[in-house]
């Protein structure tokens, strides 16, 4: 896949050009000019095309580039990507900064646009247009944070990028997608690197990524699996931990809707706090089931009351969850830390489960049996039938007269009859109605 790179000052619009890009989410933007980077991308498309966006520390330019030393850094670092959109402050004006960079662009025979940030209204425009001193072609006159003009710019993106050559294919078929979740200082890198440390677990590097592998594939026992998104974590360095905050949030989202099964780490020192509890219910939320690891469990005295207390505090505080596996490890022991892998496989196999039409409708019919729903404004409802339409988080759909009139509490006992009929221990089960007749 090739690879696009935004450069500019600090503050011209970077990183909201960035996020817009990471799929119009919400992601956190710092008002704080300079903070060292490391590395970050992402893969994005557009009209059909995949690339990636890439985003390193080398592209915020300081005033340093002046000097030649680090022009030549500069240059180097540009190797990291194919295709640049420099982005300028249209509300600035041209830096001398820019032009240099311009300059330096063009001399090295970059391919290259120039993205004029911050022009919020058509009728800024013209203060893009000071930019064609800069002995260029074209401007993008855009507004990262509105997304104005954002689809021309990337249409002459993706009108310019080079072809990919043959895509590096390796498979994530029937492959156990895991992604290490939990509050910070949990343990969560302590136990990556517990794992892939130990002989027990085959590692298969990822061809032509792995230098920035974000996944890592690995077999233990019979199972295959990957770990998603582990770069963030493996690499987990001080410079590197402001970009995590910065796009924090939009990489966990996107990281945990590539996963099929949350391992949510917690500290078993602690104990479960509120934090613990947004992110697991968060995770669940998206469709995931979960593996509760009680981490740090070495540094916890008088154990069996302790891992009493710790599942009262779970069947309390985190009873949506349908019984989830809990395993008390320490990555730093080492204790249990391959029971996880175990809970995964058994976590799996519900998760992929499907079950007929004409099971499904055996407990919509018990359900109704045991439980007429209400009367609605003087009309009987109806619920006609039930089928799963999706496995991986399961999916049901009702088909019913009215819809919407099937109260949430229904639909939460409908949810327990399939339990009691199906299992899905520990799965998010997915409920939908839609109108029939
Ligand atoms: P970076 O340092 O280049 O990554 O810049 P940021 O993306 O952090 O943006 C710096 C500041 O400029 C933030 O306060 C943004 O809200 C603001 N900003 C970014 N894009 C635009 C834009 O299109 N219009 C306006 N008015 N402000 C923007
Ligand atoms: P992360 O922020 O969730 O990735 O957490 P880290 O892996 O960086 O761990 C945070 C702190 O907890 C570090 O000081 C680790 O040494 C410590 N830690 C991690 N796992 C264990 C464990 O199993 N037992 C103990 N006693 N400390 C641990």
């Amino acid at each position: 896949m090739k690879k696009i790179g935004i450069i500019g000052r600090p503050n011209v619009g970077k990183s909201t050009l960035f996020n817009r890009l990471a799929g119009q989410r919400i992601a956190i933007v710092d008002d704080m000019a300079g903070v060292t980077r490391d590395r970050i991308e992402f893969t994005a498309e557009w009209l059909g095309r995949r690339f990636r966006v890439v985003d390193t520390a080398g592209y915020d330019l300081k005033e340093e580039i002046v000097k030649k030393e680090m022009q030549r850094q500069f240059m180097y670092s540009l190797e990291e990507a194919d295709f640049f959109i420099l982005m300028v402050d249209g509300r600035e004006g041209v830096h001398p900064l820019d032009e240099i960079v311009c300059g330096l662009l063009r001399e090295g025979g970059k391919s290259f646009v120039v993205a004029v940030n911050k022009i919020d209204s058509s009728s800024a425009e013209n203060l893009a247009y000071d930019f064609f001193s800069m002995g260029i072609d074209k401007v993008f006159p855009i507004s990262a944070t509105h997304g104005r003009n954002v689809d021309d710019l990337m249409d002459e993106i993706i009108s310019r990028l080079p072809e990919d050559e043959e895509e590096e294919s390796f498979s994530y078929d029937g492959r156990i997608k895991l992604i290490v979740t939990g509050r910070p200082n949990v343990g969560k890198s302590s136990m990556i690197n517990r794992w892939l440390g130990e002989e027990r677990l085959i590692v298969t590097d990822i061809p032509g990524t792995t230098r920035d592998a974000v996944d890592t594939l690995f077999e233990y026992g019979d199972e295959k699996y990957v770990l998603i998104d582990t770069a963030g974590i493996r690499k987990k360095s001080v410079m590197f931990k402001d970009r995590i905050e910065k796009y924090g949030y939009y990489r966990w989202e996107d990281a945990l809707s590539r996963a099929d099964i949350a391992v949510c780490l917690i500290d078993g020192a602690e104990g479960l706090n509120e934090r613990d509890v947004k992110v697991i219910a968060d995770a669940w939320e998206a469709g995931r089931p979960i593996i509760l690891v009680v981490n740090k469990w070495d540094a916890v005295e008088n154990k069996d009351q302790a891992a009493k207390e710790m599942r009262a505090d779970i069947d309390f505080k985190l009873q949506f969850l349908s019984n989830p596996p809990v395993i008390f490890a320490s990555a730093m022991s080492g204790k249990n830390v391959y029971k996880i892998f175990e809970a995964a496989k058994g976590l799996y196999k519900e998760y992929t489960k499907r079950v007929g039409t004409g099971e499904a409708n055996r407990v919509l019919q018990t359900a109704l049996d045991r439980h007429q729903p209400p009367v609605v404004k003087g009309r009987r409802l109806k619920l006609y039938f039930m089928t799963q339409v999706a496995a991986c988080p399961p999916q049901f759909v009702i088909f019913a007269n009215y819809p919407d009139s099937v109260h949430f509490s229904y639909q939460r006992f409908v949810i327990n009859i399939i339990r009691e009929f199906f299992g899905f221990e520990g799965i998010p089960i997915k409920l939908f109605l839609r109108q029939r007749g």
